[in-house]
C-alpha cells in the first residue's frame, strides 16, 4: 500500500519546478559567481536574479538578504550577529520557551558569553502574551526573538504586534519563520521585523539552503569569515543551484498560499474533527488560536508517542512526535511541556503535518486507523521506568 506522509513540518520533497530550475547549475552553468569570466558572470546573474525574486516575495530589498546553508544557520546568524553587534549597548536577550532548538541552543551559547536570557512562558495554547513580552524588555535588552509559527504545535505568534512593542523600546526584533512559507504572509515590512529566517527544504525546495532577511541598517556581525560573499555577512562560495531552487520554490509557495491554506486547512480540520469524535481522551493543542493550516498536534491521555508512531509507521503512516531532532529521545518535548498539559497527556503528543499532495483519502485512512491503534495501545500496560 502507498505510504502516507504526514511529516511535512520535518521536511518536504523538492518540487519538480524547483528541481528543473536548479539542474543547469550543477552542470553547464556550474560556475563561481565571483569569477570574472563570462561563465562566472552568468552564475552571478543567476544568483542576482534569484535574490531579486526572493526579495519580491519577502517585500524587501535584494541587499537585505543573506543566503545561508540552513534555517539553523540563518537563526544563529540573526541571534549571534545582532546580539554581539550591539554588545556595547547591553547584554540581555528575550525569547520564548517554545522556540526551535536552532534558537534556544543559540541563546544558551550566548548565555555562556555573558548575555542574560529571558525565556517567556506561553499560555496553554502556546501563545506568547504581548503584555508579558513588553514587561520582559529592559533598557539593556539588545534583541528580542520570537518564532512566527511553532514547528510542533503550529501556533502562530502575534509577531507584528511584538515587533511594534520591541521597536517602541528601540530593540531589534528577529523572527524564526522557518515553518511559515506557503502558509502565512511573509511581507517583512508589514510584519515590521528586523530579521526573518526561512529554509528551502520546508517549502519544497532543496535542503542545505536558507535565507535570512536583515533590515537595512541593522548591525550584524558575521559568523563565517572568508571571501566576503553576501556583502561580507556570510562568506563562502554561494550555493547557486540551491539558491535558484529556493527562489523558484518560494515564488510558487507564495503563489499557491491561499489555495494551499484552504484545501489543506480543510483536510486538517477533517482529521481533527474525526479524532475528537472517535478517540476519547484526546486534546488538540493550539485549538481555538491561530495555527498553521497544515498542522495538527494531538495529545492522547495515557499513551506514549513512540509506540503509537511505530504502529502508525507499520500501517504506512509517517508522523512525528514533535520536532524531528527531539524524536528518538524519551523526554517529552520542551514545547509540549511549556503548554502545561497534565503529565498523563504530555508523553502522548503526536504531530501530523499535511502537505501539497495530501489527499482526502489519506486523511480518511488515518482517521479510521487511529481510534483502533489508540485503543490497542491503551490496552497494553505501561511498564514503570
Ligand atoms: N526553526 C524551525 C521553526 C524549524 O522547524 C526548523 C526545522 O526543523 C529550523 C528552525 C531549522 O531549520 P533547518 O532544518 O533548515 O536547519
Amino acid at each position: 500500500m502507498k505510504r502516507i506522509y504526514l511529516d511535512h513540518a520535518a521536511t518536504t520533497p523538492v518540487r519538480a519546478e524547483a528541481f528543473e530550475a536548479m539542474r543547469p547549475y550543477f552542470g553547464e552553468n556550474a560556475y563561481n559567481p565571483s569569477s570574472l569570466h563570462a561563465e562566472g558572470r552568468a552564475a552571478r546573474a543567476a544568483l542576482d536574479d534569484a535574490r531579486d525574486r526572493v526579495a519580491v516575495v519577502l517585500g524587501c530589498k535584494a541587499k537585505e538578504l543573506v543566503f545561508c546553508a540552513s534555517g539553523t544557520e540563518a537563526n544563529n546568524l540573526a541571534l549571534f550577529g545582532i546580539a554581539r553587534g550591539r554588545r556595547e549597548l547591553g547584554a540581555h536577550v528575550v525569547t520564548s520557551r517554545i522556540e526551535h532548538r536552532a534558537v534556544l541552543r543559540a541563546t544558551e551559547a550566548l548565555r555562556e558569553e555573558g548575555f542574560e536570557i529571558t525565556l517567556l512562558d506561553v499560555d496553554s495554547h502556546g501563545v506568547v502574551g504581548a503584555e508579558a513580552f513588553a514587561a520582559a524588555l529592559r533598557d539593556d535588552t539588545v534583541l528580542a526573538t520570537i518564532m512566527y509559527a511553532n514547528n510542533e504545535i503550529g501556533t502562530v505568534q502575534p509577531v507584528a504586534q511584538l515587533a511594534e512593542i520591541a521597536h517602541a523600546r528601540g530593540i531589534p526584533f528577529a523572527v524564526d519563520a522557518v515553518q511559515v512559507p506557503g502558509q502565512l504572509p511573509l511581507g517583512v515590512r508589514a510584519l515590521g521585523v528586523d530579521a526573518l529566517a526561512i529554509s528551502a527544504h520546508k517549502f519544497y525546495g532543496p535542503k542545505g539552503v536558507a535565507v535570512l532577511y536583515v533590515r537595512e541598517g541593522t548591525q550584524i556581525e558575521p559568523l563565517v569569515f572568508g571571501g566576503g560573499q553576501e556583502y561580507g555577512r556570510r562568506s563562502g562560495t554561494e550555493n547557486v543551484a540551491g539558491i535558484v531552487g529556493l527562489a523558484a520554490a518560494l515564488e510558487l509557495a507564495e503563489a499557491e498560499r491561499h489555495a494551499f491554506a484552504q484545501r489543506v486547512g480543510a483536510l486538517r480540520d477533517r482529521l481533527e474533527a474525526a479524532l475528537l469524535a472517535s478517540v476519547p481522551g484526546v486534546v488538540v493543542n493550539g485549538r481555538g488560536v491561530a495555527r498553521l493550516p497544515n498542522n495538527l498536534s494531538v495529545s492522547f491521555a495515557g499513551l506514549e508517542a513512540e509506540p503509537l508512531l511505530i504502529r502508525l509507521d507499520l500501517e504506512g503512516v509517517a508522523a512525528s512526535a514533535g520536532s524531528a531532532c527531539a524524536a528518538g529521545s524519551l523526554e517529552p518535548s520542551h514545547v509540549v511541556a511549556a503548554l502545561g498539559l497534565p503529565e498523563e497527556s504530555r508523553r502522548g503528543t503526536v504531530r501530523f503535518s499535511l502537505g501539497r499532495t495530501t489527499s482526502a483519502e489519506e486523511i480518511d485512512r488515518v482517521a479510521t486507523l487511529l481510534p483502533h491503534i489508540v485503543a490497542e495501545q491503551r490496552r497494553i500496560p505501561t511498564v514503570p521506568v
